[in-house]
């Protein structure tokens, strides 16, 4: 089932992808509108017609696109390598760089690396240095653009609605369709 949601702007700007329980609230609170249904949602005495793409009723300023947190992203940011021995090709974990239990922001890009399993298990609850580990590099909010945002889920027939709204300002419409 497809489970999130293109939200285009007012002017059918592509702004972002949401959740499917949020891109609902959008609708039902009157914010969006649905313009291409996905696969219906389905209760023992009831069907719902779940959005796959919502336009905004009114223009929101254009946030800068973000790429989207997560443990496949950081991985592909540190190029599957322990950001501490430089190691590939091994069992790969995330790393809190600043421990949860050390006031360490939990779930942000300059906090999360990639480590393997000896990294991660010889700093356990420590900083680097007090483990004698040191990062290869600073971690980083990588660039994202909005093809990047987009174009993984095209790849899914879930998804094939969103075509005709990516591409409807481009030039290269008729190369994308
Ligand atoms: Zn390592």
């Amino acid at each position: 089932m497809n489970s999130e949601v293109l939200v285009l702007n007012q002017d059918y700007e592509p702004l972002n992808v949401a959740s499917l329980p949020r891109a609902f609230r959008l609708v039902l609170g009157g914010k969006a509108e649905i313009l291409a249904e996905g696969d219906p949602i389905r209760s023992a005495s009831r069907s719902w017609t779940a959005p796959s793409v919502v336009r905004l009723r009114h223009r929101v300023r254009r946030p800068r696109p973000r790429a989207k947190l997560s443990r496949k992203e950081i991985f592909a940011r540190d190029g599957h390598a322990c950001q501490y021995c430089g190691r590939t090709g091994v069992s790969l974990t995330i790393d809190h760089i600043v421990p949860k239990s050390r006031g360490g922001d939990t779930w942000t890009w300059e906090n999360l690396v990639t480590a393997c399993m000896a990294c991660n298990h010889r700093k356990g609850d420590r900083l680097p240095e007090a483990a004698g580990l040191q990062l290869r590099r600073k971690p980083y909010e990588p660039r994202c653009d909005v093809y990047a945002v987009f174009l993984p889920y095209l790849r899914h027939d879930a998804y094939s609605a969103w075509r005709d709204f990516l591409f409807i300002s481009d030039s290269a419409a008729a190369s994308g369709a």
